[in-house]
This record gives C-alpha cells, structure tokens and sequence, in this order.
C-alpha cells in the first residue's frame, strides 16, 4: 500500500491507486492508476465521456470515488478536500466572468472569496495579469475581452491562488490558432519556468502534443496507456515490431550505407529520393548520430517513422471493440 510519505518521496503531485467510480451500471472511471509528476505537463487525453471530468472532480474532491484513492500533493482528496482546495486551482472549460466588471475586479471578487487580504490580493493580481500577457488589458470590462484573453484571464484568476497544480478542462476550446500558440506557451512556461505542476484534459491532440512532457489515453474510463510520446511509441510496438528510421546525410551516397550496417540493430534499409529508410530492431540513433559524426557525415534528417500522438491514439482506440468515434 503506498503511503503519503511514499508519495510525497517519490514527487507525484498528483497519484491515483485503483481510483473508481460507478454511476449505476456506468463505470465512468475504471481502476485508474495515475501518477503525475512535479513540475511537468501532463494530459489527460481521451474522447467525450471518456472518463476525464469525474477523474477530475474526484481529485478536486468534488465527488466521492466509488473504490480507490485520489491524492494531491499527499492529501487524500476524499479525506482533505480543504488542504487540495489550497493546493489546486481548477480552470474549467468555459470560466465565468463579471461581464461588466473589468478584469482586475473579477480577479479581486475571486480573491476575496479565497479569504486573501486585499493588499495582498493587488500584489498577487498585478503579478498573474502580467504573467498571462493582460498587464494593460485589466482595466477593461470583461465583456469586452475575446475568447482567447478570457482563458488568459482564467489563468490569473487560478494563479492569484498561487497553486503547486493547476488543473484545465479544454483550454484551446474556440480559441483562434494565434492565439492557441501563445496560450500554450503560458502553460508550458508555467510548469518549466514556474515549477507548477499542469494537469490538462482535452480531445485535442495536435495542441496537446506540443506541450506534454507525459499523455495519458483514456478510453471509456481506463487508461489504455501512459508515458512520453516516445514510451507510448514503444509500447505500442509491442517488443516486436521494427523501428523505421528515416535519414538524409550530406553526402548522402554508399559510404553512409556502411556506416549504417555497421550499426548493431540495423536490419534492413531502403533507398529513396528523400531519404535512406533503415529498418532496426530498436531506436539505433543515438548510435547512429555518433558513427556519423565520426566519419564526417552531416545528419539533415534523423527521425524515427510514424510517432505522432495521432498515429498512437488511433492504435490505442482501434484495440478497443465498437469504437467508432474521431477526434477533431
Ligand atoms: P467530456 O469531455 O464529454 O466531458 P469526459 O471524458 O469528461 O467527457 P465524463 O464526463 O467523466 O467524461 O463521463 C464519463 C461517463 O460517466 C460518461 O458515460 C457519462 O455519461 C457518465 N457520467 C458522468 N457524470 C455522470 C453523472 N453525474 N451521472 C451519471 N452518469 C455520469
């Protein structure tokens, strides 16, 4: 049985042990066993109904787990929702505002529900706004702000709390692709330059993708897999299928043939136009990127076929009988 000390050791802010809940004969969440790193950006990726949102509320405490723990930071979500509530700020996916109070009046409405003192609330406002790029944009009403400078101000809202986790439902919903970019940066920037710890769920894994450091693909209320990209890549393949390595040298002629079959793990390589494709027992770039600098071969190109969080997905989603749903 692990511990609250075990947890905090191991610098999971975030842990699940066999966490369930039923709705009847619905089992919205399965079995779940998540462990979420400090400091990183995790996602919480799976189709409508997949399960996400009931995980959420359960690690927020909001709802009571059918079988199964939720921790935050050590903290029984079931048992200690009010020291989770001090850890966690949650952004939801359509963040209500004061439409004709002005950004910094929202936040000071927040702040004062959270018990902060009103000076120390104007401090902690005034850092958030310029955080999430609003530093001008505060003294205007709410009503007047798009989508994009909402979620913006959703952000500040959370931060003004100052939480270790941040929990998000759907950020980029109905944002515009510029303004995607920049918000997702925030997010990222919020865990590696911050140190605070992002927990996202979305459909939207193009977006997702960018920022993760971790995924985990919920399916109809179990997590079919969780890791980097690449670790799900690797799972994925099962231990039996061949890695493909795509690559383009300068020169690219025979000798970089040699120094390929030289390499333990190739198998087989092909020649095209673009590129020399090398079938391989396992990932050989490491290796690969020595040999080449050694025998004065520049790499233009070198990279392993077919990893997308798409490519991934669709695998996971194919395995599971009379799933016939996309994503986008
Ligand atoms: P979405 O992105 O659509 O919100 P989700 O992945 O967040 O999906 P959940 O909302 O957690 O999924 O729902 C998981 C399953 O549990 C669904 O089958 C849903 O219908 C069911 N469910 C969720 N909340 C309740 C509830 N209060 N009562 C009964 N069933 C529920």
């Amino acid at each position: 049985m692990t511990s609250k000390n075990n947890l905090l050791k191991k610098n999971f802010i975030v842990e699940t042990i066999n966490l369930t809940k039923k709705y009847g004969d619905i089992t919205a969440v399965n079995n779940l066993n998540l462990q979420v790193e400090e400091g990183t950006v995790f996602g919480l990726l799976g189709p409508n109904g997949a399960g996400k949102t009931t995980t959420i509320l359960m690690l927020l405490g909001l709802t009571e787990p059918s079988s199964g723990q939720a921790f935050v930071a050590g903290y029984d979500s079931t048992r200690n929702p009010i020291q989770v509530k001090s850890i966690v700020g949650y952004l939801p996916d359509n963040v209500g505002f004061y439409e004709e109070m002005t950004g910094i009046e929202n936040l000071l409405y927040t702040a004062a529900l959270n018990g902060i003192p009103k000076n120390q609330a104007k401090i902690r406002i005034e850092q958030a706004l310029e955080r999430v790029g609003l530093k001008d944009t505060g003294k205007r009403r709410v009503g007047e702000y798009s989508r994009g400078m909402r979620q913006r101000l959703g952000i500040a809202d959370v931060l003004v709390k100052d939480p270790k986790l941040i929990i998000m439902d759907e950020p980029t919903l109905g944002i515009d692709p510029e303004g995607i970019h920049d918000l997702l940066n925030l997010i990222k920037d919020l865990a590696h330059q911050d140190g605070r710890t992002i927990l996202i769920s979305s459909h939207l894994l193009h977006q997702i993708q960018k920022i993760c450091d971790k995924v985990g693909i919920f399916v109809e209320g179990k997590l079919m897999a969780s890791g980097t990209i690449d670790e799900l890549q690797h799972q994925l393949a099962g231990g039996s299928d061949h890695v493909e390595i795509e690559l383009k040298t300068v020169p690219f002629d025979d000798g970089l043939l040699k120094i390929c079959q030289k390499i333990n793990g190739v198998l087989n390589y092909q020649w095209s136009e673009d590129y020399l494709l090398l079938q391989c027992e396992q990932d050989v770039r490491e290796e690969l990127s020595k040999k080449l600098y050694e025998n004065n071969y520049l790499p233009l190109h070198l990279q392993l076929r077919g990893i997308s969080l798409d490519s991934i997905y669709l695998r996971y989603f194919q395995k599971e009988e009379g799933y016939g749903g996309g994503f986008s």
